[in-house]
């Protein structure tokens, strides 16, 4: 079967075409086709909306399909709010409810909604799925997701800690659990997210019981461009002596702080290259990240009631040596015990790669958020008769 997997940001739409087969199984190469559509709205740019981007991708997939039809599309979508706690089969109403969630994540979801609309009106029967960064992390409790703030700004407003990255931290932590003969259900870990955004979420039972993002993907870690946690005084402060307003606050912790603000570099691999060269605000910001992020694995730790891995994955946590490293060093305390060599091999597959004698597995897991929303989709079809099994 072939599943489209569609990424809508405000301006852009990135998909992916995969092979599945009904059982869920894939070939060897399962991307079919993959591309971007860009500067979509922007004047000058030839693409008004999201559905002339998909009149684009139409052209595009046109060459690839060869007469086979698009079985079933998936969206990957940034807000579920509290409604959506699992990936959901498309209906009309769906497509509301995500649009009168955009004050949660107002650049996002009204994207989405584009491209469902853009889809099921140019190709009404297909079906169509949608995954959310945040229905993973539905199952915490509410300790974990409530600010101590007044209660009227959760009843009234929904402010409260959503988390994201869900479908990514659920994929993984369904592999390290396989890769450790842990039944799911069982396993308690920690998972660590590092890509250009960041988060940790502490799994037990197989489930999010706490996780390091928060009302929006600021919250937690020091990530490429983002502060992650700040006393929120410096906010008010700033505001109040006329420094930045709203729009520019917004920017400077989202867009200007993390890594870069801290060095002018967003990569971790150019961080690092230029901490090894002796550069100080390099070495500082890889101090203030690991330090950061130990912190939080000590606390999920505690959180998990004793957590039976750690778990590595995205961008940096698949590929950093010496992030992973930066970070096991200062896990010591916890009896976490790591092997140099198994840290520096290079690899495509899950793998373990601390001492015999650690107190508790350090793995290293790809992930891959394309192929779970393609799964994810084909089973969500399935299971509404959508899709034949
Ligand atoms: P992601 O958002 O998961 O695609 O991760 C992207 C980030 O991963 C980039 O911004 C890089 O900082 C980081 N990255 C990718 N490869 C490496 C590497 N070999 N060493 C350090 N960081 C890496």
């Amino acid at each position: 079967m072939l599943i489209l997997v569609i990424n809508s940001g405000s301006s852009s739409l990135k998909y992916q075409l995969r092979e599945v087969a009904a059982d869920g199984t894939e070939p060897a190469e399962p991307v079919v086709a993959q591309g971007l559509v860009e500067r979509i709205g922007v004047p000058g740019s030839g693409v008004d909306n999201h559905a002339e981007a998909l009149e684009q991708i139409d052209a595009e997939l046109e060459q690839v399909l060869q007469g086979r039809t698009i079985d079933a599309a998936g969206h990957r979508v940034v807000h579920g709010g509290e409604r959506f706690k699992a990936p959901t089969l498309v209906t009309m109403e769906v497509i509301r409810a995500i649009e009168r969630l955009a004050p949660l994540a107002p650049l996002h979801n009204p994207a989405a909604a584009q491209g469902l609309r853009a889809i099921a009106e140019k190709w009404p029967d297909m079906p169509q799925a949608v995954v959310f960064d945040t229905s993973f992390h539905q199952s915490m409790p509410e300790e974990a997701w409530r600010y101590a703030l007044p209660d009227a700004l959760y009843t009234e407003n929904g402010i409260r800690r959503y988390g994201f990255h869900g479908t990514s931290h659920d994929l993984v932590t369904g592999i390290a659990a396989e890769t450790l003969g842990i039944q799911r259900a069982e396993f308690n870990a920690v998972i660590l997210h590092l890509g250009n955004g960041a988060s940790a979420t502490a799994i037990r039972g197989g489930a999010s019981v706490d996780t390091s993002m928060g009302y929006t993907p600021l919250a937690g870690l020091v990530m490429g461009t983002r502060s992650g946690d700040v006393d929120p005084s410096i906010i008010t402060h700033l505001i109040r002596n006329g420094a930045y307003d709203a729009e520019q606050m917004d920017r400077m912790l989202n867009k200007e702080s993390g890594l870069l603000g801290m060095t002018g570099n967003a990569d971790m691999r150019q961080v690092i290259d230029s901490a090894h060269a002796g550069h100080r605000r390099s070495r500082t910001a890889l101090k203030v990240a690991s330090y950061r992020l130990a912190k939080y694995v000590g606390g999920y730790h505690v959180a998990v009631g004793g957590a039976q891995a750690v778990v590595f994955t995205a961008g940096i946590g698949e590929n950093s040596a010496p992030f992973r490293s930066a970070v096991l060093d200062r896990l010591e305390p916890l009896g976490i015990a790591y092997d140099a060599e198994a840290n520096l091999e290079r690899s495509e597959a899950a793998r373990v790669i601390s001492t015999e004698d650690s107190a508790i597995p350090v793995l290293v897991v790809p992930t891959n958020e394309e192929m779970a929303i393609a799964q994810l989709t084909l089973t969500v079809a399935q299971d509404h008769g959508a899709l034949e099994r």
